[in-house]
């Protein structure tokens, strides 16, 4: 069977995004992500409020090169939870990953008025009040929240990717994991917007096959930014085994946006 990935490759049998529904019919259905922010078209709504969040630092286990793309796993604790904002329950995050361009022009999953970043951070949480675990939640309408905040290339180093992306030069190919080892842990609400929390939200998919429509989006307004150089630690990653003979890069990681299909994105901001 063929496996997915993010571009065709000739000397074997990749489905590249646009050939996903073939084994994924969903793809074409009307709730896909990621999708265009039309911000001529986002409606401001009063009633959603500041999200709150209560991350444990202790609970960041370890950063697994899956091939697709870098993934910091989180262990469950009793805090770990997102909770208002557009949403009506608690939601514990399981993991965090990127999506990246092998240029800067390129990268980010979500589009703002057609512009692209250069990366984009994924935070994926699941729905604590009515589910059992993260892979019950994950094909509910209602189990998976997922953060997202834009990655920009500035000239400083930011220095909270800076505690994790040492770990990253560990795990440079596919299958190899790392536990994180920092003390006192890592503050995982330190890689997110500082100055501002205002927020795009809209429902959507998971932006990775199965692609199921289970997630609740929200988008900080706000990027972050790394420099150059940090970025280059992620385009180092390798989408290959360290036995494989042909060596590939993991890089343009992202699915190209999806049709609205009727869907409003709504904002916490004027
Ligand atoms: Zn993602």
């Amino acid at each position: 069977m063929p496996h997915w990935g993010y571009r065709r490759r000739h000397d074997d049998e990749v489905l590249d995004p646009e050939e996903w529904c073939k084994e994924y019919p969903i793809a074409k259905s009307n709730r896909q992500s990621p999708i265009d922010i039309d911000t001529s078209k986002v409606q401001y709504n009063a009633s959603l409020g500041e999200l709150e969040f209560d991350y444990d630092p202790k609970s960041i286990k370890n950063v697994v090169n899956n091939g697709h793309t870098f993934t910091v796993s989180v262990g469950q604790t009793d805090k770990n939870d997102i909770t208002k904002g557009p949403l009506k329950h608690k939601y514990e995050l399981a993991q965090f990953h990127c999506h990246w361009g092998s240029k800067d022009e390129i990268g980010s999953e979500h589009t703002v008025n057609g512009k692209q970043y250069a990366a984009e951070l994924h935070f994926v949480h699941w729905n604590t009040d009515l589910y059992k675990s993260c892979g019950d939640a994950i094909d509910k309408t209602d189990g998976i929240a997922v953060l997202g905040t834009f990655i920009k290339v500035g000239k400083t180093n930011h220095p909270y990717w800076g505690e994790l992306l040492p770990y990253l030069t560990k795990v440079l190919h596919k299958d190899q994991a790392v536990d994180i080892t920092l003390p006192g842990g890592f503050h995982a609400a330190n890689i997110l917007p500082t100055n501002t929390k205002d927020y795009y939200t809209y429902e959507g998919s998971l932006t990775t096959p199965p692609l199921y429509e289970s997630v609740t989006w929200i988008l900080f307004k706000e990027a972050v930014e790394i420099s150059k150089e940090q970025l280059e630690t992620f385009r180092a990653l390798m989408s290959t085994k360290a036995e494989d003979a042909k060596q590939q890069c993991i890089s343009d990681n992202f699915r190209p946006t999806q049709p609205m299909h009727g869907r409003v994105v709504a904002a916490s901001f004027k």
